[in-house]
């Protein structure tokens, strides 16, 4: 499957629900690629959306992008599903950062893949934090975030904030559950 990126922006209102589901795993995989290495294939906490027999495929995306604007490939781990992904560069989905900054000294925090879910459905202040959830790679049954002191403490601030003003009690736990996991995730 080959799609090109800007085909799937601005879908008017009333697109079917497929369609808009199919944008939204286009747009999450473009973030991914874009916020971790260029150059490797590499596992993400994506999870694939196939259903085969009705049941969960249990796969994650593993992404693909070469430098510098080339299309991005996506494969899922277990299924047969894959393609191409053209025209992301510049998209509102393109997390590249804009400028080189200094290495610090960065953590390997192993987290829930439900905490993972949740950090992607927040509205992320900045590309930095958005660069931060879209890195996160899948791992056995856990989801591997790696990040510097300073993201993290930027990120669990974050969800601090929104767990504070957030008015729906479900979505105050799973928020909660988010900022104990990443105040307390063993490092490696
Ligand atoms: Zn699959």
């Amino acid at each position: 499957m080959v799609t090109y990126l800007h085909h799937f922006l601005d879908l008017p209102a009333g697109t079917p629900g497929p369609a808009r589901r199919l944008a939204e795993q286009l747009s999450t995989i473009v973030r991914a690629a874009t916020a971790g290495d260029a150059g490797i294939a590499w596992e993400s906490a994506l999870p694939c959306r196939r259903r085969p027999a009705n049941r969960r495929c249990p796969g994650r995306m593993i992404v693909l992008r070469t430098e510098p604007t080339a299309p991005i490939r996506w494969q899922c781990s277990v299924c047969d599903d894959e393609g191409i992904i053209s025209n992301w560069a510049d998209s509102p989905f393109d997390l590249r950062p804009r400028r080189l900054t200094l290495a610090h000294p960065v953590n390997e925090l192993v987290i829930p893949d439900e905490v993972a879910a949740v950090l992607r459905e927040l509205q992320l202040p900045d590309a930095g934090c958005e660069r931060l959830v879209f890195r996160i790679r899948a791992r056995n049954d856990h989801a591997v975030l790696p990040a510097t002191g300073d993201d993290l403490d930027e990120l669990i601030g974050f969800v601090a904030a929104e767990a504070g003003h957030e008015p729906s009690r479900r979505r105050r736990q799973l928020l909660d559950t988010a900022f104990d996991a990443l105040s307390n995730a063993p490092a490696h």
